[in-house]
């Protein structure tokens, strides 16, 4: 032991209060709180030590990323918000009887879409547009105007299945335009097919007691061909040529030209 007695013990206090701090800082659970030393008034510190410490991690609170601004969102964000929306809505009678809700299928950078009426049993089942009789009918077509059938976008004027197959009322179909009209303005095709004299009504490109197929009109600027439903050609399937001239029309419309048979 040195000449101060005291001094030396005062230094063995501080080596062991040190040590201890370390441990703590490694995240030894067995050693109990040892507060930092005060800073000595300045006057007081005669003899300065600095002491490397790392800083202490600052405790930043984990929050959820805020929901992107609707701007900033791709299309496939915003169709896929509306569809989980289409999925759980209860604004018409129809979601009474509906299995799945059924939305969309195809590419949300579309410049061809296809607008039915609503969805059957089939699509009700699998909660897909056109998967059925109609649906096999209607891809055939696509792919006979030189499209992919993955390359267009096929939804229905209203998601959920009316009882029976029939027609939505007209408070169904209102109901259901905000999710139709959003899709649209969305995947911005360039020109839109109306299948069924029901889908080219709520388009505004059919009116009531007069002629509507295969005449053009148009959607908000967006060019519309309206013209028979797949599901009335798989039962008049004489009509299959007027409907392939509507198809023809919209082909030559966007510039391009029939795929060699
Ligand atoms: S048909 Fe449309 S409006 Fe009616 S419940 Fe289904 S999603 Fe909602």
């Amino acid at each position: 032991m040195g000449d101060d007695p005291r001094a030396e013990l005062m230094t063995l206090v501080a080596s062991v209060a040190e040590h201890l701090r370390h441990e703590m800082d490694l995240g030894n659970p067995a050693l109990p709180h040892v507060p930092a030393p005060s800073p000595a008034p300045a006057a007081l510190d005669a003899s300065p030590v600095s002491v490397a410490r790392a800083p202490e991690a600052a405790a930043a609170p984990i929050a959820a990323p805020a929901p992107a601004p609707a701007s900033e969102q791709s299309r496939g964000e915003r169709l896929a918000v509306l569809a989980d929306r289409a999925r759980v809505c209860t604004a018409c009678r129809l979601h009474e009887g509906r299995t799945k809700s059924v939305f969309s299928r195809g590419s949300d950078r579309a410049s061809l879409v296809f607008v039915g009426e609503g969805p059957g049993y089939h699509e009700d089942q699998q909660g897909v547009p056109f998967v059925g009789n109609a649906g096999q009918l209607l891809d055939k077509m696509i792919v006979a105007m030189g499209f992919a059938v993955d390359e267009v976008y096929i939804c229905n004027v209203v998601k959920c299945r009316p009882p029976e197959n029939r027609t939505p009322n007209p408070d169904e179909a209102t109901a259901c335009l905000p999710f139709l009209r959003e899709q649209l303005e969305v995947v911005a095709p360039e020109v839109i097919v109306a299948l069924g004299r029901h889908a080219a009504e709520n388009l505004g490109v059919a009116e009531p007691g007069r002629r509507w197929r295969g005449e053009w009109g148009t959607w908000q600027g967006v060019r519309v061909m309206p013209t028979y439903h797949p599901a009335y050609l798989l039962r008049t399937p004489e009509n299959k040529r007027v409907v392939w001239q509507d198809l023809q029309a919209v082909v030559k419309a966007m510039g391009r030209t029939l795929p060699s048979r």
